[in-house]
């Protein structure tokens, strides 16, 4: 598969490519329909901040994998066809019966009640008490990333990530304008003592960064969790310096061993921590609801912003999500989804330590969806995926985590979206490809 090509097409008008039959059709159907080609007649109307805005690789990739005959270990799906067909059906019609003129109406944007209940008791399952005043409820937590951004960053900020960072954040710091800086990560999460150093280096020039980003259970991408005492430290750091912090926790109920670590929003007392929690792992990224908990006068900016973007998330999947979160049965289907994932989990790294040549390493994630491997220097990860795509099985290229275009030799690798067979066939495409450019 043409994957460069395939890549530069969808880059342009942020489509995949058609069929040259369907193109034609399209084509002698619509006769006046504008193409991407036409850009120069409305590049004038852009806004300055265009420039920096990217399609997300990730996204492109997606759009690649979701033919039935990829083996994608790309996405971070996760298993939604473990949600029993039956419980959806009679929420639903549950929903139609007690709340249908309110499910169709508008809501307010702070996000409704019972799910800002539902919240407080999800937060309080991982050991952090929330005040439901201090939830602003979203649509998925991407969209906190972005009114994050929105409230904080003028064009040049700095924003502090950390390397690897999650890569559909990436794009969202670029539509900011924000200058991105990455911390390097070891097995115990961001290296608390090199930021303090890039600290110390920005305070030099008279710099102040706007948050520091980070992730700190199962990391995405990195699979890795960050300890104790550097949680303790990062929190110091935010009160010495009067610095905001993005905590990003999607997958903090997704642990298959080791004993919990607590939140940074928890151990800051709610001054300088913002939190980002999320339904689509606990529950389905389709229903997109997502929450933020942070400081009243940030999360008043925050509503103004989402009230600009959506007025409201969706009534209907709140109340969706709200009516099955307090009915109570969601824990049993979280021990459910542990189980699954661990046992896959354990598939992907017996695989791993199968096809994959001696000289490559991986990260041993305790919990989340991710494993980062990384292979032997002089390989590239986006060349391979390319030669990874012609034999129909995809990851995610590690330079799609960085900003400077490091992680050339590294991967992502997902393991809840597909089962334990295809991980293993897989794994073993993925192994003949790079033992192809090993060998040459
Ligand atoms: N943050 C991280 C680290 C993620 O991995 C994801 C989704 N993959 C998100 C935020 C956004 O999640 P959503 O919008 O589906 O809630």
């Amino acid at each position: 598969m043409r994957f460069g090509t395939v890549m530069a097409d969808m880059m342009t008008d942020g489509r995949p490519p058609m069929p040259d039959g369907e193109q034609r059709k399209m084509t002698s159907r619509r006769p006046g329909r504008t193409q991407a080609r036409d850009l120069e007649r409305y590049a004038s109307l852009f806004s300055a901040r265009t420039q920096d805005m990217k399609s997300s690789p990730m996204r492109d990739l997606m759009a690649l994998t979701a033919r039935p005959d990829v083996i994608s270990l790309a996405g971070g799906l996760p298993d939604t066809s473990t949600f029993p067909a039956e419980d959806f059906a009679k929420l639903m019609s549950h929903l139609a019966v007690k709340a249908t003129a309110r499910a169709l109406q508008y809501g307010p944007t702070e996000g409704i009640d019972e799910v800002r209940e539902a919240i407080v008791r999800v937060m309080a399952a991982e050991g952090t008490d929330v005040d439901g005043e201090d939830v602003l409820v979203t649509t998925g937590g991407q969209q906190v990333i972005d009114l994050v951004c929105k409230t904080l960053v003028d064009p040049g900020d700095v924003v502090i990530a950390e390397a690897p960072t999650y890569p559909g954040a990436v794009p969202t710091f670029n539509a900011y304008q924000a200058e991105l800086i990455q911390i390097e990560m070891d097995s115990d999460g961001m290296r608390i003592d090199v930021l303090e150093e890039t600290l110390a280096r920005l305070d030099r020039e008279g710099r102040r960064p706007k948050f520091i980003y980070t992730i700190p259970n199962f990391q995405n991408p990195a699979g890795v969790t960050m300890s104790l005492p550097r949680r303790r430290r990062l929190v110091d750091i935010a009160h010495e310096r009067e610095l905001l912090v993005l905590e990003d926790n999607p997958y903090g109920l997704l642990r298959y061993e080791g004993e919990p670590l607590p939140s940074l929003y928890s151990m800051d007392g709610g001054e300088f921590v913002i939190y980002l929690g999320t339904f689509s792992k606990i529950l389905s990224p389709g229903v997109r609801v997502g929450w933020a908990a942070a400081p009243r006068p940030v999360l008043q900016k925050m509503n103004v912003g989402k009230a600009s973007a959506d007025l409201c998330s969706s009534t209907l999947t709140q109340l969706f999500v709200a009516e099955y979160f307090l009915s109570g049965q969601w824990e049993t289907y979280m021990d459910e989804l542990r189980t699954l994932y661990r046992g896959r989990r354990d598939v992907l790294l017996d695989a791993l330590a199968e096809h994959l040549p001696a000289e490559a390493s991986w990260t041993q994630p305790q919990g989340g969806l991710f494993i980062w491997a990384t292979l032997p220097d002089g390989l590239d990860t986006t060349d391979l995926l390319a030669k990874a795509l012609s034999r129909n099985v995809a990851f995610v290229p590690g330079r799609a985590a960085f900003l400077d275009g490091r992680g050339g030799t590294s991967m992502r690798l997902n393991f809840s979206g597909v089962g334990e067979e295809q991980l293993r066939e897989g794994v073993r495409r993925i192994g003949e490809v790079v033992h192809e450019q090993v060998d040459l």
